[in-house]
């Protein structure tokens, strides 16, 4: 290698960053000068080469104008981005020549020839560097960048940016969308980075901490919000305690969510989710208002809305946790009881029938406040449903738990004043104790109402202890229910027949059909064995059906004008074919509805009073008459009479009873025999047993009798004589009554 050729080198030849100047670098001290000189000419050919090179390989498109303002070169590119040929661009051409190639390509601006050129003669003649950006006709945007030479020539660079002007456009929609996203969502947004400092937020954020916007900027850090929002009294707790939780939660690098109670109370749900730049992003939302109508959800899911009290649930939850809480207490020798006490009103209904629903519910509140009252802060108090409630009281002993249901009956019967109306009601309860009657929640409110079912039973206002037995008779009643059932598949009732008689012609006007179940163990059954128990298990109504239809029967083969009494039962009332039953019974026998006579007692009437009402109307309305049963009995008998316009009233047979023993009992039978016939009614007296009574019920005005001393039930086949015939009210009628009776065996 010559020397000149290493000297070259070692200047670094090629070099791009300094280039090769061969006037510059021209050193004449250096060789020979034909030498240098063939060196030089081989350096300008060598760059040359390369210039051409670089022009080549430029993104851009590249026009270099000398200061005679014609070309010296322009790059492929340039005529690739314009649509030119390249072969159509010389060196030498006019700026203006250029222009028309390119008018020619229509790879211009929506611009008239004149100002385009008038545009591109201010660039150059400005001499100043410039940067446009120029939108073609073809839709690709080009930036060019003039940079004028020393020698009044230019270079301009044309670069097509129609792509990054795409996606500078869609980022800035994006980044508007995203804005707008933040601005708009419900939550407060938090961006933070890796140092801590916030990137971004939105402006619930700080509206929901009550800092200023202008204080939660970019780069404000994260403890500094901590101990401004503890400054301004919005956070509950101190900066560093707040700073220490979040710590734990960014440096675990997990999402979390978790929830923030702030000084006023507001509740702030907390999202925190980590980026992959160690930074995070933090979603606020206050949930306050949801926590509140969650609360209260579930308080309106475990209390009753009419007297606030707790409800079942409540009660039965409340209990399981006693229970278990007991079990491990007892284990330490507790000798603590749970007393369960399961409360029913007593005369409820009625209060609710007579006064209205709206008193009821006023009532059960008074009920509620008088219990409150009562109880300790560790008792608890619920009301079931309906006019049950239940109490919950720790107890050392059953005496501790027999105060208490005293106190509540004692609590509970004083009077209540309903808008200037003055109820009675009393109360049942039952109890139940854990654990010894029983170690689970339903196994104990079974006992409490077995207990409550005793209670009632020994004549209310009472309380009674559940006993083992009662398990017993329970399932004993369990058993009769299905033995009912059994016997009403397999026909084992039986109607029998009482007489009843006009007291005046001693004519029988009818009879009264009084079922009796033919028991295959236990022989004849009398229905105050049965009849509660299939009212309570709603297998009266079907056996109520059968007698219907067996009475109407049984009558339509009796004489002319004899009626068939039927007594109803409360629970026939309930379902809405009572009335369709009764005409189809009626049809199917051919019997006329004056000769059905139903009697009814003031329990059936006691109950829905609005739809038995109207069911008897239309019972009435088809002929049917309807007697009032058991008069004197119940709690109000006389204000039934004025709510309904009986056919019949049946004096009951304790007062006939009383008629020969005291002036009173006369009295009463008079008083009622009066008023049914000043109310256009018949009265009946039931239980006439002697001829004595007869007399004097006769006396007192009752128009018709029934009673053994007629004669006692009988199937209808051995009393045909009776329906068909006269009774004699001489002494061989009487034997004639009284072999009937000691074949019954009714009286000694
Ligand atoms: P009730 O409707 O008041 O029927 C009269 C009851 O008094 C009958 O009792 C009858 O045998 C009895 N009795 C009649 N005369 C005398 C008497 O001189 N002295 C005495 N001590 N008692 C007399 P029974 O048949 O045991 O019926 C009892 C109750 O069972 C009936 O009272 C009625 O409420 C009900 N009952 C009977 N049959 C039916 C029925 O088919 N359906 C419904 N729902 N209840 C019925
Ligand atoms: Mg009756
Ligand atoms: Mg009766």
């Amino acid at each position: 290698m010559s020397k000149a050729k290493k000297r070259r080198e070692s200047r670094g030849f090629g070099n791009h960053r300094q280039g090769f100047d061969p006037i510059r670098d021209f050193d004449p001290s250096r060789g020979s000068l034909l030498g240098e000189l063939h060196a030089l000419r081989d350096a300008l050919r060598t760059q040359s080469i390369r210039f051409d090179l670089v022009l080549e390989k430029m993104r851009q498109g590249l026009c270099f104008f000398d200061g005679s303002r014609r070309l010296v070169v322009a790059n492929r590119r340039f005529a690739e981005l314009y649509g030119i040929a390249p072969e159509a661009i010389r060196p030498g051409m006019e700026l203006r020549e250029i222009v028309e190639l390119r008018f020619a390509a229509g790879s211009v601006p929506e611009m008239t020839r004149a100002d385009y050129l008038e545009w591109r003669e201010g660039v150059v003649g400005a001499n100043q560097p410039a940067d446009s950006v120029v939108k073609l006709r073809n839709g690709r945007t080009i930036h060019i960048h003039h940079e004028p030479l020393p020698d009044l020539g230019w270079v301009a660079t044309h670069e097509d940016i129609t792509e990054q002007r795409h996606s500078e456009d869609e980022l800035r929609r994006r980044n508007l969308h995203f804005d707008a996203a933040i601005a708009n969502m419900s939550q407060g947004l938090c961006m933070f980075d890796a140092q801590e400092r916030m990137i971004v937020c939105n402006l619930n954020y700080p509206t929901m901490f009550g800092l200023s916007p202008e204080f939660v900027q970019p780069g404000t850090s994260l403890y500094d919000i901590l101990q401004h929002s503890v400054d301004i009294g919005v956070a509950a707790d101190n900066a560093d305690e707040l700073y220490r939780i979040r710590r734990e939660i960014i440096t675990a690098r997990q999402p979390r969510n978790y929830c923030e109670t702030l000084a006023d109370g507001r509740i702030i749900d907390i999202w925190h989710r980590p980026m992959a730049d160690g930074g995070w992003v933090s979603t606020y939302d206050d949930i306050t208002e949801r926590r509140q109508a969650e609360s209260r959800i579930a308080y309106l899911a475990t209390h009753d809305a009419l007297t606030d009290l707790p409800n079942r649930a409540f009660l039965r939850d409340r209990l399981s946790h006693l229970l278990i809480a007991k079990a491990n207490d007892d284990s330490k020798g507790s000798a603590r009881l749970t007393a369960l006490l399961l409360l029913d009103l007593d005369r409820f209904k009625e209060v609710n029938d007579t006064l209205g629903h709206a008193s009821g519910d006023k009532l059960l509140r008074m009920v509620a406040e008088r219990l409150r009252a009562l109880l300790g802060k560790e008792d608890l108090a619920a009301r079931l449903g309906g006019d049950e409630f239940a109490i919950l009281h720790h107890v050392a002993d059953g005496r501790g738990a027999a105060i208490l249901s005293q106190r509540v009956i004692d609590a509970l019967v004083a009077p209540y004043n309903l808008d200037g109306h003055t109820a009675n009601v009393g109360a049942s309860i039952g109890i139940a104790l854990a654990p010894e009657n029983g170690s689970d929640p339903e196994a104990l409110l079974t006992c409490a109402d077995l207990a409550l079912y005793r209670a009632k039973a020994l004549g209310r206002g009472r309380f009674a202890f559940f006993e083992s037995e009662m398990t017993a008779s329970a399932h004993q009643r369990r058993a009769l229910e299905l033995e009912l059932r059994e016997g009403l598949i397999r026909g084992q009732f039986e109607v029998h027949y009482q007489p009843q008689v006009n007291v005046t012609t001693g004519q029988t006007c009818g009879a009264e059909a009084l079922i009796r179940w033919r028991h295959p163990v236990r022989g004849l059954v009398e229905p105050g064995e049965f009849i509660s128990i299939a009212e309570e298990v709603g297998l009266i109504v079907p056996i109520g059906e059968w007698i219907l239809r067996q009475a109407c029967r049984d009558a339509a083969r009796w004489r002319e004008g004899m009626r068939v009494a039927v007594n109803l039962s409360a629970v026939q009332f309930r379902g809405d074919h009572l009335a369709e039953t009764v005409i189809s019974a009626l049809s199917a026998a051919g019997l006329p509805p004056a000769r059905l006579e139903l009697e009814v007692t003031e329990s059936s009437l006691l109950e829905e009073t609005d739809a038995t009402s109207r069911t008897l109307h239309q019972l009435r309305g088809l002929g049917v008459r309807v007697s009032l049963d058991d008069f004197g009995t119940g709690y109000s008998s006389l204000s039934y009479l004025r709510s309904f316009p009986f056919d019949k009233i049946k004096i009951d047979r304790s007062f006939v009873r009383e008629v020969t023993a005291s002036a009173n009992g006369a009295a009463i039978v008079r008083a009622i025999a009066s008023l049914g016939s000043s109310l256009g009614m018949e009265t009946t007296a039931e239980g006439v047993e002697t001829k004595e009574q007869l007399d004097l019920i006769r006396a007192e005005g009752c128009t018709e009798a029934q009673g053994y001393y007629f004669s006692v039930p009988r199937p209808a086949g051995e009393l045909a004589h009776l329906l068909g015939s006269n009774i004699e009210m001489g002494d061989d009628n009487l034997l004639t009554n009284d072999r009937f009776l000691r074949n019954a065996g009714k009286v000694a």
